[in-house]
């Protein structure tokens, strides 16, 4: 019987069983999907989790391949009305690392861990001493059980209506287009435009992520990309907007959990919190939560007896951590919605009086600097 069993090999629990292994911990993982990979979703990883994958290699390895992002613009109508600069943070590493999320979950993998993979959990029930998990290929049992299974799990592990949800209206397109050289090719760059935001964000390789809010229609392939085009043509980027062949859809919610613990069994990543992805910090999020517990589980399987008062710190930590990322999401997002010209002409002017007025607070706050781990 493995020491720890982690439910979920995505980016979250990859980090956790190659941290755990690291640490020494037996740890087994499992896995629904037969294969890695899967669409492009999270890009940008902030200073304190690259400062938390140090140890174990990771960072070294995003960073031979990610765009260091010192630079963030914020544009309307073809000026620049403020600069957020994450260079000035006074942190190891002063920049945004962007990277397709299946490559960073690659670069977290480290001595890890093969996943068992195409095995489904279908039921978690703590037995005594260990925690039973059920799947579609017979039980698994450990000591302790950590479910990172992402937004599809909660309901093996918290009563329904226990989660705190907020549904949003809003709808964004989302492409990655591959671009001939520009001068900001490290800069990332907010649209803000009376017809809804446009997100410009660098990408290994001359790619840029573009994110739009989309007033919705047609979810047929090549209408959401034409939609986008529109989008990009209007808001500042027409030139990109030519490169630009598909696009996906996605809507936004923002979901906490009560608790992060129960005994043995923890959730962490966005099993437990999920926020809106206009943030960039989602994945982030979830990483912390790994990179902080691995050493208390390691310290509990060592010693024999739970690290009491630093895990309820941690729960405490994470907990606080989701719903401050939680709260700059939707502060985000509401920056991003479509508004009257009259309206526009404001917002454009108070953003870029705030941007010149505050310093390194709008970096320190977009770079996780509000994050427990990030203090
Ligand atoms: C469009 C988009 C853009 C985003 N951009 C960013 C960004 O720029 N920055 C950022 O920080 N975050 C971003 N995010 C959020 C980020 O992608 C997520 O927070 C992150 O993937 C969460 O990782 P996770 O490991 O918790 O969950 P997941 O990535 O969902 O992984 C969960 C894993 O568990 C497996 N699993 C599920 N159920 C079971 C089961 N019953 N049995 C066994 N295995 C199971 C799944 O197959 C999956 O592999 C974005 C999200 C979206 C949708």
């Amino acid at each position: 019987m493995p020491e720890v069993i982690v439910v979920g090999a995505g980016p979250v629990g990859t980090l956790l069983a190659a941290e755990l292994t690291r640490f020494g911990v037996d740890v087994a993982v499992v896995e629904r999907r037969p294969a890695a990979g899967g669409g492009s979703r999270a890009i940008g990883l902030h200073a304190p989790t690259l400062a938390a994958l140090e140890a174990g290699g990771a960072t070294e390895r995003i960073l031979t391949r990610a765009v260091r992002v010192r630079r963030g613009e914020a544009r309307s109508d073809g000026r620049t009305l403020g600069v957020v600069d994450f260079g000035r943070l006074d942190v190891r590493h002063p920049y945004v690392a962007t990277l397709p999320q299946v490559e960073t979950e690659a670069a977290l993998r480290g001595n890890g861990p093969e996943p068992e993979r195409g095995v489904t959990v279908t039921r978690i029930a703590p037995d005594g001493a260990r925690v039973r998990v059920e799947t579609d290929q017979g039980e698994r049992a450990a000591p302790i059980v950590v479910v990172a299974g992402g937004v599809g799990v909660r309901e093996l592990v918290f009563r329904p209506g226990a989660l705190r949800r907020t549904a949003y209206a809003d709808r964004y397109l989302m492409t990655d287009a591959a671009l001939p050289p520009r001068e900001d090719d490290e800069t990332a760059v907010v649209h803000l435009a009376p017809d809804g935001v446009l997100e410009s964000f660098p990408l290994p390789d001359g790619r840029r992520r573009f994110v739009a809010w989309d007033a919705g229609g047609s979810l047929e392939p090549h209408a959401l990309a034409a939609r986008l085009r529109g989008a990009m043509r209007a808001r500042g980027e027409a030139g990109a907007a030519e490169m630009v062949s598909g696009a996906t859809g996605f809507g936004v919610r923002r979901v906490l959990a009560p608790a992060m613990r129960r005994d043995r069994l923890f959730v962490i990543g966005d099993a437990a919190h999920e926020i809106s992805p206009i943030g960039g910090q989602g994945l982030n999020l979830g990483l912390l939560d790994a990179a902080t517990l691995a050493p208390l589980l390691a310290a509990w399987t060592r010693l024999g007896s739970a690290p009491e008062p630093d895990l309820a710190e941690w729960e405490r930590d994470r907990l606080r951590s989701a719903r401050a990322a939680g709260r700059l999401a939707a502060v985000n997002m509401s920056l991003g919605r479509p508004v009257s010209r009259r309206t526009h002409a404001m917002r454009s002017r108070v953003l870029g009086s705030v941007l010149a007025a505050t310093g390194s607070l709008v970096p320190h706050a977009y770079a996780m600097g509000l994050d427990a781990a990030g203090r």
